[in-house]
C-alpha cells in the first residue's frame, strides 16, 4: 500500500490530507484504515508520532461523511477517550484539520474549564466527542450526554488511561454505549494490563503492531551523564549555554521539581515555562503555544502533562529525573523524533536512578551511550559496581541524595574523561538484551488483570516503521507468533 488513493477515502478527507502534507500513508495507517473502513475492531499498538491519530480519525470520518447523518442533540455518534487534556485537544486540532470538507462536527470535553460550553455544544448536536473520561462521565451524569446512537468507540493512549486510573471511568462509558458497535484501541505499550483489558473490549480484533519499541529509540541520538542528584541544576545550566539547544523539553517526576527547574533555568536567563497538572488549562496552553512558536526555549513537563505534546523541531530532550517507569521514557525522548526528524535525548542519572536507568536499557534493549566531557561527571556513580537500589516509590523522585549525601569527593569537575564502565552487555549498537520483548520490568504490569486469555487475536503485519526490528519473542501463549509478520487478515472475524 503505497497511496491514500489505496486505502479508498473520500475524495474531500483525500484533498483535506494533501493540504496538510500528507504524501504517503505511514505504516499504522496503511495497516488500519483498511480494517477500520470494513467496520472491525482493531487494537493498534503504536506511539505518538507514527501518525496514529490519522489511522483512526480518517476512516471515521469517512464512514460518518457517507453515512450523513445529522447531528442529534446530546446523542454524539462517535466517542473518543483520550487521557489528558492536550491529547484529546490536539486528536480535536487533527480531526478539523481532516473534516475541513466534510460536514461533520467534533467538540472535545476535558475537565479544568468551564463545563458550559462543552454542554452547550452537546445540546447542538455533534458527530463525534473527544473527551478526557473523568469529565465526559460528569457531563453523563448531570443528564446532558447519551452515548445510546454511539457507533464507533475510540480509545487512545489506553496504557497511559489505565496508568492514570481511568479503568472505572472507561467501563462505565463503554457500558453506557451499544455492545454493536466497532471498538478500536490504541496504546503505545501492551502489558498484560492493557492487553487483559483490551480483550474485554473488544470483538476478534485486528492487532496492528508498529514501530516497535527500540524504533522510536534508534531515531534519537541519546545520552547518558552521570551526575550528582545536587549538581543537576548546574548541569542543566551549563548544557543551556550551548546555542544548539533551540527548543528543549525538559522532564520531572513531580510537578514541584518542575517548577524548581523553571525558577531556576528563568534566573539564569534562559526562557522557560512548566505544564504540569497544578497548571490551570489556560496556562498549560499559553505555556505550550510560546514553546512552539519559539519564544520560551525550554518547557518543562511532567510526563502526564506533556502526553500528546506535538511541537515540531524540539531539538532536545532532557530527562532531569529519570522516569520510574521505563516506558516512560520512550514516550518522552519520542518527543524530538516526530515524523522523520532526530533529535537528541539526553538522561541525567544520579546514584538513586540506577535502578531506573537498568530498566530503561532493558526495554529499549540498549545501553545509552555516556558522555562524560561535562564538568559535573560523577565517576563514582558511573564506576558503582553495586548493584541498583530501588528507591522507595511515591517520594520525591531522585531521593534525598543532595550535594554532599554521598560523601566527600569522587566528582571529576574539570572535564577529564573517565573510562567508562557501562554495565554489562553494552554492545556498540547491538541488542544486548535481545529477548526482553516487551517486558519491562515487571512495574508495569501491576495492577494487572491477571494472565493474558488465550489467543484469538489475528495480527496484521502493518511493515514496520523506521525500518526498526521486529519485537523479538513476544509472550509464549500471547500473540500470533511475535514480530509483526504474516498476518493472515482473510481469517472470518465474523463481526458486524
Ligand atoms: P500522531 O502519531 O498522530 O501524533 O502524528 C504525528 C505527526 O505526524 C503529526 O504531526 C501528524 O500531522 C503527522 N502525520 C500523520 N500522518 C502522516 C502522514 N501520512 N504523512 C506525513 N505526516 C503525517
Amino acid at each position: 500500500m503505497t497511496d491514500f488513493i489505496d486505502l479508498k477515502l473520500s475524495k474531500p478527507i483525500l484533498r483535506a490530507i494533501t493540504e496538510e502534507g500528507y504524501k504517503t500513508p505511514s505504516p499504522i495507517q496503511a495497516g488500519t484504515i483498511p480494517s477500520l473502513l470494513e467496520g472491525e475492531d482493531v487494537l493498534g499498538i503504536a506511539q505518538t508520532g507514527t501518525g496514529k491519530t490519522a489511522a483512526f480519525a480518517l476512516p471515521l470520518l469517512h464512514k460518518l461523511a457517507e453515512a450523513q447523518h445529522k447531528a442529534i442533540s446530546k446523542q454524539p455518534l462517535a466517542v473518543i477517550l483520550a487521557p489528558t487534556r492536550e491529547l484529546a485537544n490536539q486528536i480535536g486540532e487533527n480531526i478539523q484539520d481532516y473534516a475541513r470538507y466534510v460536514p461533520l462536527r467534533t467538540k472535545v470535553v476535558f475537565g479544568g474549564t468551564s463545563i458550559r460550553p462543552q454542554i452547550q455544544a452537546l445540546f447542538r448536536g455533534i458527530h463525534i466527542l473527544v473527551a478526557t473520561p473523568g469529565r465526559l462521565l460528569d457531563i453523563m451524569n448531570q443528564g446532558h450526554c447519551d452515548l445510546s446512537k454511539v457507533e464507533t468507540f475510540i480509545l487512545d493512549e489506553a496504557d497511559r488511561m489505565l496508568d492514570m486510573g481511568f479503568i472505572h471511568d472507561i467501563r462505565k462509558i463503554s457500558a453506557a454505549i451499544p455492545k454493536k458497535r466497532q471498538t478500536v484501541l490504541f496504546s503505545a505499550t501492551m502489558p498484560a494490563s492493557v492487553k487483559g483489558f483490551a480483550d474485554g473490549l473488544l470483538r476478534d480484533p485486528v492487532t496492528v503492531e508498529v514501530a516497535p519499541q527500540a524504533t522510536t529509540a534508534e531515531k534519537v541520538e541519546q545520552q547518558l551523564m552521570y551526575v550528582d542528584q545536587g549538581d543537576k541544576r548546574a548541569l542543566l545550566d551549563h548544557l543551556f549555554k550551548d546555542p544548539a539547544m533551540e527548543k528543549v523539553i525538559i522532564f520531572t517526576r513531580t510537578k514541584h521539581r518542575a517548577d524548581r527547574v523553571t525558577r531556576n533555568l528563568i534566573q539564569a536567563g534562559v526562557t522557560a515555562a512548566a505544564i504540569h497538572g497544578n497548571k490551570a488549562q489556560n496556562a498549560r496552553q499559553r505555556a505550550l503555544k510560546a514553546f512552539a512558536n519559539g519564544e520560551t526555549r525550554a518547557l518543562v513537563a511532567t510526563d502526564v502533562a506533556a502526553r500528546g505534546i506535538d511541537v515540531d523541531g524540539i531539538t532536545h530532550v532532557i530527562n532531569f529525573e529519570l522516569p520510574n517507569e521505563a516506558d516512560s521514557y520512550i514516550h518522552r525522548i519520542g518527543r524530538t523524533a516526530r515524523a522523520n526528524a532526530t533529535g537528541i535525548a539526553i538522561a541525567f542519572c544520579c546514584e538513586e536512578e540506577r535502578a531506573y536507568l537498568k530498566d530503561i536499557e532493558k526495554i529499549i534493549r540498549q545501553s545509552i551511550p555516556m558522555v562524560d566531557d561535562h564538568p559535573y561527571h560523577a565517576a563514582d556513580v558511573a564506576n558503582a559496581t553495586s548493584k541498583p537500589v530501588r528507591p522507595v516509590q511515591g517520594g520525591r523522585g531522585g531521593g534525598g541524595g543532595r550535594g554532599g549525601a554521598k560523601g566527600g569527593g569522587g566528582r571529576n569537575s574539570g572535564g577529564k574523561r573517565h573510562t567508562n564502565q557501562r554495565p554489562k552487555g553494552s554492545g556498540q549498537g547491538g541488542k544486548p538484551h535481545a529477548g526482553g520483548g516487551n517486558n519491562a520490568s515487571g512495574a508495569e504490569n501491576a495492577g494487572g488483570a491477571g494472565k493474558p486469555k488465550k489467543n484469538k487475536w489475528r495480527k496484521k503485519s502493518a511493515g514496520n516503521a523506521g525500518g526498526g526490528k521486529p519485537r523479538s519473542g513476544g509472550r509464549p501463549g500471547g500473540r500470533s507468533g511475535g514480530a509483526v509478520q504474516g498476518g493472515n487478515r482473510n481469517r472470518n472475524s465474523g463481526n458486524s
